[in-house]
């Protein structure tokens, strides 16, 4: 039934490889095309003789059931590692000090992030009016419902986790539409996060755990792993200067000096400021609302140490609130989350700097950087010396897509695309969420969709 079909994918990243890989299950012809000469797109796992370091995504969350099912379809080739029971354990950045964030209700009532007036306007939470306006920063809505400590304190320092954004320009209702709907559904988060645990499950549901994860050996274990199910030479790489050309019914892919045709559906993976370039017949204004998508800048810092003095790393890591005033969104304690990431009595540390509020932090280079990083481990992770073993900065220009309120409008703009253009597929992080696990629901969703055309 499917025999007609063949799709061309532009972006070897993990959506794009997702998506190839349930094409390949339901029999359905595809080719994927990649600029550089990496496949993964920004997932990369690289190793020294003492260290096994990401310089991309250094973990992922079992948000739902289609990444754990990916992860149990590919056992044979990789194997899921969930982290270290103490990254349960997140630290907040406030006054010169690490506090942990509070696990069950005692730790909520003695917790110096919170103000005393938040701690007691929470239990009014669930009875306060629900939100009318779709397009509300996350900032407003958490400042009307739980107050500004909440949101300096345990908001801010959150969203800069995922998002490395801002809460008062994010818009929960695209960025994290599970917290939207707990307060359009059940008038509350508390109330409505209480309901939802006593809701019968699923088996599919139950599957989404929202455990960390990575994969034994790093996260491009996973990238290889889909590579060998899909088989390499449907992968082709360097097809740089990529122009798509539609022609009657099918679509024409044109790179390097090449031209290849007969493609009933094309699909995108990639950044928005990369569509002009890629569809010439659309033209800019109608893509414009895409295009104007905004990236958080970010630069990865990997710092690795034979020898650890610093504070003790029984934690996920610590974040940084913005009002804090610091150099660095956070940092993740790699090797107290996953095996074989550092030498026994040694400790690879993964820091985020710049987002969207400090960008000027992500052009540093690396000498800048690294003063940057003495002086912030001095004073936040307790070392005496900064004499790292292993020192790597990897710079992002369009880490994150910030989904605020033009997202209602870009949005509208994909379907209308797809609808006047039969067969295009605008897909990747323009939309749907940012994670692995959003991206890897997009790329199997998108894959039935097609075969069930
Ligand atoms: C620094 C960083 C940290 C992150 N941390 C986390 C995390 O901890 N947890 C988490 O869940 N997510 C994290 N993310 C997000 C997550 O990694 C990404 O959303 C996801 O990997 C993106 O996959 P993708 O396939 O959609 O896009 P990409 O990985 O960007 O892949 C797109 C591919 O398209 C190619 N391409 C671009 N333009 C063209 C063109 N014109 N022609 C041909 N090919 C093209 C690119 O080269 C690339 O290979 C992080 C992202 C970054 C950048």
């Amino acid at each position: 039934m499917n025999d007609h079909k063949y799709i061309a994918i532009i972006g070897a990243g993990i959506t794009g490889l997702t998506t190839a890989y349930y094409l390949k299950k339901a029999g359905i012809k595809f080719k994927i095309f990649e600029q550089s000469d990496h496949i993964g797109g920004v997932i990369r796992t690289k190793s020294t003789k003492n260290f096994l370091y990401e310089t991309g995504p250094n973990s992922g969350v079992l948000g739902n059931a289609e990444i754990a099912d990916l992860f149990e379809e590919l056992k044979n080739d990789c194997k899921l590692e969930i982290a270290d029971h103490s990254s349960a354990r997140r630290l907040i950045w406030k006054k010169n000090k690490w506090h942990a964030l509070p696990s069950g209700p005692v730790s909520a009532i003695t917790t110096p992030l919170f103000s005393l007036y938040d701690k007691f306007r929470i239990l009014g939470e669930p009875f306060r009016k629900k939100g009318t306006n779709p397009n509300e920063s996350l900032g407003e809505l958490v400042r009307r419902r739980m107050g500004k400590s909440f949101l300096n304190y345990a908001i801010d320092p959150f969203i800069l986790g995922i998002y490395a954004g801002d809460p008062d320009y994010i818009v929960p209702k695209y960025a994290l539409p599970k917290l939207y709907n707990l307060e359009q559904q059940y008038g509350s988060f508390i109330g409505g996060a209480l309901k939802k645990r006593k809701e019968p499950k699923s088996d599919q549901d139950k599957k989404a755990t929202r455990e960390i994860f990575s994969v034994e050996g790093g996260l491009e274990k996973l990238i290889k792993a889909l590579v060998k199910n899909i088989g390499v030479n449907h992968v082709h790489t360097n097809t740089k200067n990529i122009s798509v050309r539609r022609l009657h019914k099918f679509f024409e892919i044109h790179y390097n000096d090449a031209i290849e045709s007969g493609f009933t559906d094309i699909i995108t993976t990639v950044n928005a400021h990369e569509l002009n370039a890629l569809f010439p017949f659309i033209g800019k204004p109608k893509l414009s609302p895409i295009t104007n998508l905004k990236y958080a800048k970010v630069t990865e810092v990997t710092i690795g140490f034979n020898k650890w003095e610093g504070i003790k790393l029984d934690a996920f890591g610590g974040l940084v609130p913005y009002r804090e005033q610091r150099n660095i969104l956070g940092v993740l304690y790699m090797s107290t989350l996953f095996k074989n990431r550092a030498p026994k009595e040694g400790a690879l540390l993964t820091i985020f700097i710049g987002g969207i509020r400090r960008e000027e932090l992500a052009e540093l280079n690396e000498d800048e950087i690294k003063k940057l990083m003495a002086n912030e481990f001095k004073l936040m992770m307790g070392v005496s010396k900064f004499e790292p073993d292993l020192f790597k900065t990897t710079h992002y220009q369009h880490a994150i897509a910030q989904y605020g309120a033009d997202s209602e409008e870009r949005i509208k703009a994909i379907n209308i695309i797809e609808k006047d253009y039969k067969g295009l597929h605008l897909a990747g992080s323009i939309g749907n969420g940012v994670g692995i696990a959003d991206r890897v629901k997009q790329g199997k969703d998108l894959a039935t969709q097609i075969a069930e055309n």
